[in-house]
């Protein structure tokens, strides 16, 4: 089963087709990064325009790459939620009306799916059941996932996420947007040990999170010492250090309270280098086993859509037409295992 995958929910324009008895065909992804640079933040606006001009390039460019016709195509997935209305909406209209020229289903999926289901791009492959670290720019969740459809919340931040807290401090450290990947880089550079940051809700007995307590307590220092490149760095370091912390005991407590064998770490910030090696010693120590995604799919992309779309479609698609929604907010846990729809 050929699947394309459409990803328009924030700020990359992402366009993948998936199949499933030879894996991920093709893949192509355009960031709108250097177009919001200057405003130090996501505009709306300008993010559905930009997507409209995107897609259908992309779309064309991984047809060609994977060398399949648009005709050999058995479904169209995309992002219905959660994002930016209008950016989502880009990438649905153009789903669904291909999908309806072609005669074929149309794919509403959850962006935070997709983002769960991508670990299962990469080999070794984790297998259900297993619990699920999700830290990305907007989300930051500890879930314990049974299968397509049947995640269970074990616990999430009560204020920024961790991507979140990553792009505030790097803004208030003087790097540019997006400034996750730019802390990380900086904190490469910084010694450990210098500057020690709070380990927020650590000691909580549950599986929630704060981070923007960090952010302030970054600023904090950053006000003392700022000016000088070497404590910049020495801030990045400690700031990186504390999440890191925090979420890999979490995610061991989350482990040993599921009885869990597996755990997948998925979104932007599983990209994080520090993070990834932290996690892979104590799943060593420990006796779990770790999963990440591909580098490169750890940020949005079509990939995960076009995946997260097949196992939908290979489990039955009702067939409703070709109207859609998008769902800006959308709770994971309202999710059906049989379709993407909403459930409340
Ligand atoms: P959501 O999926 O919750 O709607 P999003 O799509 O914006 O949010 P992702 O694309 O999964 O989030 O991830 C982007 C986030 O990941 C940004 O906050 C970015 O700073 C962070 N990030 C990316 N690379 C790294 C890295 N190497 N270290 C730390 N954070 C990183
Ligand atoms: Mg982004
Ligand atoms: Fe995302």
């Amino acid at each position: 089963m050929k699947v394309l995958g459409i990803e328009t929910s924030c700020d990359e324009s992402g366009v993948a087709l998936y199949d499933t008895d030879q894996g991920l065909r093709a893949h192509a992804l355009h960031s709108q990064a250097a177009l919001h640079r200057e405003y130090g933040g996501v505009v709306p606006e300008l993010a559905s325009r930009d997507h409209i001009r995107r897609v259908l390039p992309l779309t064309r460019q991984v047809l060609a790459q994977a060398d399949c016709p648009l005709e050999a195509l058995d479904g169209i997935a995309y992002t219905a939620g959660p994002g930016l209305a209008g950016a989502l909406l880009a990438g649905a209209s153009v789903a669904c009306g291909l999908a309806r020229a072609l005669g074929i289903p149309a794919i509403g999926v959850h962006h935070l799916e997709g983002h769960l289901l991508s670990p299962m791009l990469a080999t070794p492959t984790p297998r259900f059941p297993f619990v699920a670290l999700l830290v990305s720019g907007g989300h930051t969740q500890l879930m314990e996932v049974s299968g397509i459809g049947q995640y269970r919340l074990l616990g999430e931040t009560v204020d920024d996420a961790a991507g979140e807290a990553f792009d505030k401090t790097a803004k208030l450290l003087g790097l540019g947007y997006p400034g996750g990947p730019a802390l990380a880089r900086l904190a490469e550079r910084g010694v450990s040990g210098r500057f020690r940051l709070p380990r927020p809700m650590l000691g909580s007995g549950d599986f929630n999170f704060s981070f923007s307590g960090l952010k302030t307590a970054a600023l904090l220092l950053a006000r003392e010492h700022g000016a000088d490149e070497a404590a910049r760095a020495d801030i990045a370091r400690a700031f990186e250090e504390a999440v890191v912390e925090v979420l890999v005991e979490k995610s061991t407590a989350a482990m040993l309270a599921t009885g869990l064998g597996q755990l997948v770490v998925a979104g932007g910030v599983g990209a994080n280098r520090r993070l990834r090696e932290a996690l892979t010693q104590r799943a060593r120590e420990t006796g779990f086993e770790v999963f990440y995604p591909p580098i490169e799919l750890c940020t949005d992309n079509g990939a995960m859509i076009a995946f997260a779309g097949a196992m939908r479609l290979a489990r039955g698609v009702p067939r409703t037409g070709y109207g859609y929604t998008v769902l800006p907010r959308w709770d994971l846990a309202f999710t059906t295992p049989e379709a993407g729809e909403r459930r409340r």
